[in-house]
């Protein structure tokens, strides 16, 4: 059944985020040949309505206002809500980000809907849409179908492969003008701390340090191996609770949940919470002094050493190429 979806496209430092891209590539599965309508929400997003065209979209709705300029739960609901009345869409889709994990259940609920949340594929199968998504904690998947209503879904980062980019696509970039009220937060700025390098939550390559990495200095030859593969530095709790990073690097169950195409744990026990967040990442390679070291089980690659010894040398090997 051909189905009108809308796309919310992400942006975060006035650019948009790669999720909004896999978003419309889950969506083009979704939609069975329907319209699929980017939605951009924010202030100044009327620019970025092409690049949505460019990976799919077939037109963009735009909703700007200065209250938008900063996400808030209020003010991006009312903008969704107002878009979803216009369009009357059979699906929305969005990304499974912070963003996505607040405002998605809020629409949801206003439009009295179901949600498929945390989406990691997307098959059709005996005339069915069926939507994989894992449950306790990662250690199992669950299909679903739905079965009547709108076909809504959050998706997770790095699962679905974006469609193509085609500069030579075109299509309308329309703006819906409403009035965005009865705010009751109003965010007047986001100081962010000073980050270097490749968002943690859409890098392909993590590597990932534990408390075996035993102080701040220790993390130091794993952002120079990070650096050399074009990828972030991320952290078991142990090692964010050691004080030997900050806790925005945090992988696991209360932390972030990431699936790159290569994760290499440094020092890393392995532990169930931490698997939470990274068992998903497509190649893993675990360096660990204990044989016997649980992360081994879920690892494709062991390395049983000092990570102090063999992440230098890896990076060594890595710059050759
Ligand atoms: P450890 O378990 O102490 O492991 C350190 C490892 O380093 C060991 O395997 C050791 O052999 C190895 N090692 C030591 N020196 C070296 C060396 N020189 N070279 C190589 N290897 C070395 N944890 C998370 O990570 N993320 C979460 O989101 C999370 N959420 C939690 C939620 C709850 C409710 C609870 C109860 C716990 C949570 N935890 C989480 C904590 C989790 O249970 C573990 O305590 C934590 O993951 C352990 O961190 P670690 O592997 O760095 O440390």
């Amino acid at each position: 059944m051909a189905r009108k979806v809308l796309v919310l496209g992400e942006v975060r430092d006035g650019s948009l985020r790669n999720v909004s891209f896999e978003a419309i590539g889950a969506a083009k599965l979704a939609a069975e040949g329907g319209e699929i309508v980017g939605v951009l929400v924010g202030e100044g997003v009327n620019a970025l309505g092409a690049e949505l065209i460019e990976y799919g979209a077939d037109r963009v709705v735009t909703v700007e206002d200065e209250k938008l300029k900063q996400y808030t739960s209020d003010g991006f609901s009312q903008a969704l809500l107002a878009v979803v009345e216009s369009e009357n869409p059979e699906g929305i889709f969005m990304g499974h980000t912070a963003l996505g994990k607040d405002l998605a259940p809020r629409i949801a609920s206003k439009l009295n809907s179901g949600l498929v949340s945390d989406v990691t594929s997307i098959e059709e199968a005996g005339g069915n849409l069926v939507f994989t998504r894992p449950i306790y904690s990662g250690k199992a998947f669950e299909k679903k179908i739905v079965t009547d209503g709108l076909v809504f879904a959050t998706i997770r980062p790095n699962n679905i492969e974006p469609l193509a980019k085609d500069e030579s696509r075109s299509g309308e970039v329309s703006s819906l003008t409403i009035e965005i009220k009865d705010l009751r937060a109003i965010i007047k700025d986001v100081v962010r701390k000073a980050s270097e390098g490749v968002d943690l939550s859409e890098a392909k390559v993590i590597v990932a340090g534990g408390r075996g990495v035993k102080s701040e200095e220790g993390f130091e030859p794993l952002q120079e191996l990070a650096k050399v593969l074009g990828g972030a530095v991320g952290a078991s709790r142990g090692a964010c609770d050691a004080d030997y990073c900050d806790y925005s690097l945090q992988i696991g169950q209360t932390g972030k949940v990431v699936t790159p195409d290569l994760y290499i744990a440094c020092g890393i026990s392995g532990a169930i919470q931490h698997l939470a967040g990274m068992s998903n990442s497509k190649i893993i390679v675990a360096i660990n002094k204990d044989p016997e070291a649980n992360i081994f089980k879920v690892a494709d690659y062991g390395i049983v050493g000092d990570l102090f010894e063999v992440v230098p040398m890896l990076t060594e090997e890595f710059k050759k190429l």
